[in-house]
């Protein structure tokens, strides 16, 4: 079967490390033209410096994937559904939970494939843990997400700027492995976000969790964004049967009762891509917003505390 055509939409530091190496060696998809402000391109596609460049000049290109930053997120994907396009957006996906549901009501309305994609959830080792929490139920949920925002997004100032999610930006990563593996729906009960004294995004949150269970699992989050260590993305989970489950490296590792049950290497975006042509062969959407609606929540309802500036 023919390659669909799609271009990719911001060729920041996610295109480039994931979609576009990814799409290169997709059966489903061939990369037909990329989308860059700055005039980035990849191998020989044309470049377009707007998405309406792009829909004037090759109308035969139906997909797109946007991989800019969340703030011209609902704006670009109107844009496109408008154009006749179905969508693979990045995460998170829009800047309010508002805009998330006018997309989902407007490509439906106009009769359009959108994905709202969450790598994290890519994993056998989530999909694993899954199973395991809905036979055996949850006693506790100890999210630890921490990493370098230097090395992660370097030089970024959006991720500082209102809207811009800060930490929360990983952190939605793991409220979507979170979102998926609970057997049961989870509410923030409260939050308390440090925001550096120079910047408009925190830093370093702390969620408690709250549930509707009788047995009242404890669930519990923490991400910070200055460990130069390495990464730190765990899950650690305690069933009501007893069972130790650790979710490590990002979701990739699933550690039982300290036996390594799964460790593969992260193909998140292999797994997104491949279920990306499944919903379009089925002409079928898949717009999750659980991971935004919590961390729009955390923002609600967080205590604010001003740390020391932070500078690059
Ligand atoms: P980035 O390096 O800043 O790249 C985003 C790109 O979007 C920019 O390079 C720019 O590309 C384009 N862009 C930025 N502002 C724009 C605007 N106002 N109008 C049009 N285009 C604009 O950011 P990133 O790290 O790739 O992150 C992009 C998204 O992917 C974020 O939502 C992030 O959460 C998500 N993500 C990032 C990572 C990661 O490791 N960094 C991992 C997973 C997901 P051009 O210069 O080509 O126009």
């Amino acid at each position: 079967m023919a390659r669909k055509k799609i271009a990719v939409i911001g060729i920041g530091k996610i295109s480039q490390d994931q979609h576009l190496p990814v799409i290169d060696k997709s059966k489903d998809f061939e990369l037909a033209a990329c989308v860059s402000t700055r005039g980035i391109g990849h191998g020989d596609v044309p470049v377009f410096k707007t998405p309406a460049e792009l829909y004037k000049a090759m109308p035969e290109v139906g997909l797109v994937s946007i991989c800019t930053p969340p703030n011209v997120r609902h704006q670009m994907v109107r844009e496109a559904i408008d154009a006749g396009k179905d969508v693979l957006l990045e995460k998170p996906p829009t800047q309010t939970l508002a805009e998330f549901d006018d997309l989902v009501a407007y490509g439906k309305k106009k009769d359009r494939v959108l994905f709202q994609t969450w790598h994290s959830q890519y994993n056998d080792a989530v999909d694993q843990a899954r199973k395991i929490l809905k036979k055996e139920g949850v006693k506790s949920v100890r999210i630890d997400w921490r990493e370098s925002v230097r090395k992660w997004h370097p030089g970024q100032d959006w991720v500082w700027e209102p809207g811009g999610f800060g930490v929360c930006d990983p952190g939605i990563n793991a409220m979507s492995i979170f979102t998926k593996i609970m057997p049961f729906p989870v509410f923030v009960e409260s939050s308390r976000l440090k925001f550096p004294a120079n910047k408009q995004t925190p830093v370093d949150v702390e969620i408690v969790f709250k549930s509707g269970e009788k047995s009242r699992p404890k669930l519990w989050a923490h991400f910070n964004w200055l460990e130069e260590t390495g990464e730190i993305w765990t899950v650690a989970i305690e069933t009501a049967k007893g069972t130790q489950l650790r979710l490590e490296k990002g979701g990739t590792v699933l550690v039982v009762n300290d036996h390594v049950i799964i460790q593969n290497p992260s193909e998140e975006y292999e797994g997104i891509y491949e279920r990306f042509a499944k919903l379009l062969k089925k002409g079928k959407s898949d717009m999750d917003g659980a991971p935004l609606r919590l961390i729009s929540d955390a923002f609600f309802l967080g205590a604010r505390e001003n740390t020391e500036e932070f500078h690059w």
